[in-house]
C-alpha cells in the first residue's frame, strides 16, 4: 500500500529525510499551497510568490526524477485550505493511511500534524548540523547558553576552517576586524536577479489576485526559485561580495540596500541551498586566497553558529516561546511599521526597503526596527508577528528566537546577555541615514532631538531594577547617573511626550 510523503514549502530539498525514507515507486508525495499557511500572518506577497513558485518547480523536478506527486494548487476547487485537510483528502484518494513527514519548523504545524487522524511518522529534519538531542546535550547544565561556545562545537564537528584541532589562522573569531562604518562606495552590484519565467509569472498573477492587499510590493520580482538559480546567486556573492562581507557587515546606506550581504537566507531556509555547500564555497574561496579569514570566518559563523544556535533555542524552549514578554512591554506596534509616514529617516528607509524587497539585512532588523520597538516598549508578540510576515526568509524557528530573544529581550536573556539597545549615535556611526533626517542625532533633548536618544535613556531608566546589576551595562547607568537631575528629568519627560504623540497618531 502506498504511503503519503508530505513535503512542505520550506522543505524543497531532494535530500529531505521524508524523501530519503520513501519508496519512489510506491509512495505519493503530497505538496499543497493552502490558505491556512498563506494567511496565518499577512505574509509579504513576494514571500508567498517565492514559496509557491519554488514549490511548483520542485514538484516538477520530483516528477522528472520519477516520483508521483499529488500537488494542490491554491485555486484548485477541491483544495481544503489546510495541510491536515489536504492529507486527509489525498489519503482518501490513494487509499493510504500512513504518512511520512519531516518535522516542520514551527510548533503550530507540528501540533496540527500530530492531531491528524492518520498514522503520521514524523522524522527529524536532518538538513541542520545539530540534532535536537545534540543541542540538548550541549545546553544541559550550562548556566548561560552562549552562541560562541556552541559555534566552536560546530566548527569541530564540520572541520570548517580548522587546522587539525585548532581554528584556522589561530583564532575562533575575527570579529574585532569587522564592523567598519559605512563605506563611501560599494563595489558589489547586489544579489543576482532573475527574470520571472512562465511558472513564476503564473504564480505572480495568482498572488496579485489573492494577496494583493497584503503589506509589500510583489513586483519587480527577482528571487531565485530553484536550486540552480540559487546556486548561481550564491556563486556571485562568494566571488564579488564575500571578500568585504566582514568589514562592512554592520554598515547601512541609504543608496544601497544589500551592501556586501549574501541575500541567500530565503533560499537556504526553503531548502534550495544546503548549509554545507554554502560554507564549503566560502572556505574554498578563503583557501584559494580570494577571501580574507575575517570575512570567511564571520560569514561561516552566521550559518553554522547563529543559525543553528537559534534553531536549537527555539526547540529547546518549547511552544510558549513566542508569547514570552520578560520586560512586560505592551504598546501596540505603531502604524509606521506598515509604511505610515515617519520623520525618522532610519525607520522610514528600513520599512520602505522591507516593503519593496521583503529583505533587510541583520543590522537594519536588529539596530533600527528592532532597537526602536524595544526602546519604545512595543508588545513583543506584535513585533514577532511583524517580522514573521514581512521578510521572505521568515520561518518561525529562525524568526522567533531572533525577534523574541535577540532583538526584544522578551525571553529574559536566554539569547542576548544584554538588550540590543542604542541611542542615535550608533546608527549615525554605522549609516548615512542621520545626515538627511528631520531629527538631529546630536541633539539630546528638546525640539528636533533624535527619538532614539530620548528613548534610550527612558528604556534604561524604566528597567533599572533588571539591568543595573548587569556587568555589561554598568557604564551606561554610570553615564546616566552623572547627568544632572534636571537634565534627566527633561530627557524622561521629552521621551514620554514623544511616545504620547506617536500613540496619538501624529507623524513622528
Ligand atoms: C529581529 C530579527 C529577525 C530576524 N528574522 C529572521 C528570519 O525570519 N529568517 C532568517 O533567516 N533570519 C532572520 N534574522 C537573521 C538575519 O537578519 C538574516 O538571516 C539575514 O539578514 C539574512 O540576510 P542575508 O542572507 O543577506 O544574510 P548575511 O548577512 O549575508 O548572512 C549570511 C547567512 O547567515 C545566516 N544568518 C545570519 N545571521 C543570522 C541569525 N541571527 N540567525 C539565523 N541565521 C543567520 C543566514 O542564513 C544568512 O543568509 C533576523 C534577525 C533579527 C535581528
Ligand atoms: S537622527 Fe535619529 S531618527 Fe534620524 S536617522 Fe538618525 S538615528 Fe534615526
Amino acid at each position: 500500500m502506498s504511503r503519503l510523503v508530505l513535503v512542505l514549502g520550506d522543505q524543497l530539498s531532494p535530500e529531505l529525510a521524508g524523501l530519503q525514507a520513501a519508496d519512489r515507486a510506491a509512495d505519493i508525495v503530497v505538496m499543497a499551497e493552502v490558505a491556512e499557511e498563506a494567511s496565518y500572518v499577512g505574509h509579504h506577497p513576494k514571500k508567498i510568490a517565492f514559496i509557491f513558485a519554488s514549490m511548483r518547480k520542485f514538484a516538477a523536478s520530483l516528477r522528472a526524477a520519477g516520483w508521483q506527486v499529488a500537488y494542490s494548487e491554491f485555486d484548485d476547487s477541491e483544495n481544503s485550505g489546510s495541510i491536515a485537510g489536504e492529507l486527509l483528502r489525498r489519503a482518501d484518494q490513494y487509499e493510504a493511511s500512513d504518512v511520512v513527514v519531516t518535522e516542520p519548523g514551527e510548533w503550530r504545524l507540528i501540533e496540527a500534524l500530530r492531531d491528524v487522524p492518520l498514522k503520521v511518522e514524523m522524522l527529524e529534519d536532518d538538513r541542520f548540523l545539530a540534532s535536537h538531542a545534540e543541542f540538548e546535550r550541549w545546553a544541559e547544565g550550562r548556566k548561560a547558553l552562549r552562541m560562541e561556545y556552541f559555534y566552536r562545537e560546530m566548527r569541530r564537528k564540520t572541520g570548517l576552517l580548522m587546522d587539525g584541532d585548532n581554528p584556522a589562522e589561530g583564532k575562533w573569531n575575527f570579529d574585532h576586524e569587522n564592523r567598519k562604518p559605512a563605506p563611501d562606495e560599494v563595489s558589489f552590484g547586489g544579489p543576482m536577479q532573475f527574470t520571472p519565467d512562465e511558472v513564476v509569472q503564473e504564480v505572480l498573477d495568482l498572488v496579485e489576485a489573492r494577496f494583493g492587499d497584503n503589506f509589500g510590493d510583489l513586483r519587480p520580482f527577482w528571487f531565485a526559485t530553484d536550486r540552480s538559480q540559487a546556486r548561481r546567486a550564491l556563486s556571485k556573492f562568494i566571488r564579488e561580495a564575500l571578500p568585504k562581507f566582514g568589514d562592512f557587515q554592520d554598515a547601512m546606506l541609504m543608496e544601497n540596500r544589500f551592501l556586501y550581504h549574501a541575500v541567500i537566507s530565503m533560499y537556504l531556509n526553503a531548502g534550495l541551498l544546503t548549509v554545507m555547500e554554502i560554507c564549503e564555497a566560502a572556505q574554498d574561496a578563503w583557501q584559494a586566497g580570494d577571501v580574507p579569514i575575517n570575512a570567511a570566518e564571520g560569514f561561516i559563523r552566521q550559518i553554522i553558529g547563529w543559525r543553528e544556535y537559534v534553531r536549537g533555542i527555539y526547540f529547546l524552549e518549547g511552544p510558549d516561546y513566542t508569547r514570552r514578554n520578560a520586560l512586560t512591554h505592551d504598546r501596540d506596534l505603531p502604524w509606521l511599521y506598515w509604511g505610515g509616514e515617519t520623520k525618522m529617516q532610519c525607520m522610514a528607509r528600513a520599512v520602505e526597503q522591507t516593503r519593496e524587497e521583503a529583505y533587510a539585512h541583520h543590522i537594519q532588523r536588529l539596530m533600527v526596527t528592532g532597537n526602536f520597538a524595544l526602546l519604545a516598549g512595543i508588545d513583543p508578540a506584535q513585533v514577532h508577528e511583524w517580522y514573521l510576515a514581512v521578510y521572505a526568509d521568515a520561518f518561525e524557528w529562525v524568526e522567533a528566537p531572533n525577534t523574541i530573544g535577540m532583538s526584544q529581550y522578551a525571553d529574559g536573556g536566554i539569547i542576548a546577555s544584554k538588550p540590543y539597545v542604542s541611542s542615535g549615535a550608533y546608527i549615525n556611526r554605522m549609516s548615512n541615514y542621520c545626515k538627511s533626517c528631520a531629527y538631529s542625532v546630536t541633539t539630546k533633548t528638546g525640539e528636533g532631538a533624535c527619538p532614539f536618544n530620548l528613548l534610550y535613556w527612558h528604556f534604561l531608566d524604566r528597567h533599572r531594577d533588571r539591568f543595573e546589576g548587569n556587568a555589561r551595562m554598568g557604564n551606561m547607568y554610570r553615564t546616566w547617573d552623572r547627568m544632572d537631575a534636571e537634565r534627566r528629568k527633561t530627557v524622561l519627560s521629552d521621551a514620554q511626550a514623544w511616545l504620547a504623540r506617536m500613540e496619538a497618531g501624529e507623524v513622528v
